[in-house]
């Protein structure tokens, strides 16, 4: 095969086959087709579009590329849930236990810090030891002992993505939502899955900030997951808000634990329930309020908080010795009048700024710092009134407070706070 000629259907907005995707991955993943053909490929895909047919093979073939965990028919059944991320998403970190809590299996493949927002395996590694690079055999090992492990895609799962997400990230490629699509169920499917339940943040902190290109990618994923057999449902949720109270690292972990205390901010604690009620029905087949309130019993009986001790001992992080967070400063307004909303990518940014995210590959992160938000929308504040702690050590650059000031929208009307959840897919459409 060629892969200018496949390069130029795609262009001229033909389907493709399935063996010429096949093609065109294998033979990235080999080395056998250059960077330049690949990124090519990429931005044909990225104006022409796939079809579910097209997109499905594209994730299946991604997957391929690795290994896919295999586990017995008679073991508990194996859930995960994926966010797209957004600016102070700690939903994992509760989730993954309470759902391990309550009779599933969760090997959750996680990520770190993307753009503005953050990443799960960078905050866990606010934990002193706690390790987030486990073999298969390992995840595998952690699941029969413990029914939950958070780690990172070791290079056994999805080699192709790792490849092609790195090209896209720096050739203007990556907001397609057919390669989104098969970037993340490719890697999430790899884990065996029974049942998922994605998480499509919508908003300023988010990676699609329209409703209804957050509606399309959510379907995306639903009809996918569920053509190749695992029961799949989404929601697109309001990211125009930040989720919680506490922006970084460690200060994330602590509103994590906050959850497992039957505690912590009302958002927080909403979504991680809607969330793991989701997967729960699918993978049982119980209805919502059923599933609803057999997680509350766990965060009120303390053994989702159990679980988390339990998987964090197993992945060698030591609970007790977690960062603590640097000095407290007030950053105050100098608008009054009412929160009318926030630009949640300027607070990640404010964080990378203080050392809690990467500029560049390979920078080392400072797990300490971090921002809590002390206003909400709707809220009425006057000049002069503190709207966020930071926690830092170092003087606050003039970029940090631009960026802190430029956050909080303040106006002279009071407006109603928007839904947490915009969106429900339950079922794939077929296209
Ligand atoms: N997350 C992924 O894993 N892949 C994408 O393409 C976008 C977000």
């Amino acid at each position: 095969m060629n892969p200018v000629e496949i390069i130029t259907t795609k262009r001229d907005l033909n389907e493709l086959s399935d063996d010429q995707i096949e093609f065109m991955i294998n033979g990235f993943t080999t080395g056998d087709i250059p960077d330049y053909q690949m990124a090519a490929f990429a931005m044909a895909v990225f104006f022409a579009n796939m079809s579910t047919r097209e997109t499905n093979t594209l994730t299946q073939v991604m997957m391929d590329t690795g290994q896919v965990m295999r586990w017995s028919p008679s073991e508990r059944p194996k859930v995960d849930k994926h966010s797209t991320g957004g600016i102070g998403d700690k939903i994992s970190i509760p989730l993954a236990p309470l759902l391990a809590s309550v009779g599933l299996d969760v090997p959750m493949i996680s990520g770190r810090g993307l753009g503005a927002t953050g990443g799960t395996l960078d905050k866990l590694e606010s934990i002193p030891g706690f390790r987030t690079n486990l073999t298969i055999e390992e995840t595998q090992s952690m699941i029969a002992a413990v029914g939950c492990v958070i780690t990172g895609a070791s290079e056994q799962i999805a080699p192709a993505d790792r490849k092609l997400y790195a090209l896209r990230d720096v050739t203007g490629t990556v907001p397609s939502i057919p390669l989104i699509t098969a970037s993340i169920l490719s890697k999430k499917l790899a884990e065996g899955l029974d049942a998922l339940v994605l998480d499509v943040k919508c908003g300023s902190g988010a990676f699609m900030k329209t409703r209804t290109r957050a509606t399309e990618l959510a379907q995306s994923l639903v009809n996918v997951a569920s053509q190749t057999g695992v029961k799949a449902t989404a929601l697109v949720t309001d990211m125009s808000r930040p989720m919680g109270k506490l922006i970084g690292n460690s200060v994330e972990i602590d509103e994590g634990l906050s959850i497992l205390q039957d505690a912590g901010p009302a958002d927080v604690r909403e979504l991680t329930l809607c969330l793991a009620s989701e997967v729960m029905q699918s993978a049982l087949g119980i209805d919502l309020q059923t599933a609803r309130s057999r997680l509350e019993q766990s965060l009120a009986s303390g053994l989702a908080m159990e679980r988390f001790e339990h998987m964090v001992a197993a992945q060698r992080g030591d609970l007790k010795a977690l960062i603590p967070r640097e000095t407290c400063r007030v950053f105050t307004t100098n608008c009054e009048g009412f929160v009318q909303t926030f630009d949640c990518e300027k607070m990640g940014w404010a964080v990378i700024e203080l050392g809690g995210g990467r500029r560049k590959l390979g920078d080392t992160l400072n797990h300490a710092t971090g921002l809590e938000v002390l206003v909400d929308v709707g809220e009425q504040v006057e000049a002069g009134q503190p709207v966020y702690h930071i926690f830092s050590n170092q003087p606050l650059s003039s970029h940090l407070q631009n960026l802190l000031a430029e956050s909080i929208v303040i106006g002279h009307e009071q407006v109603p706070q928007s839904n947490l959840i915009i969106d429900r897919i339950a079922e794939p459409i077929k296209t």
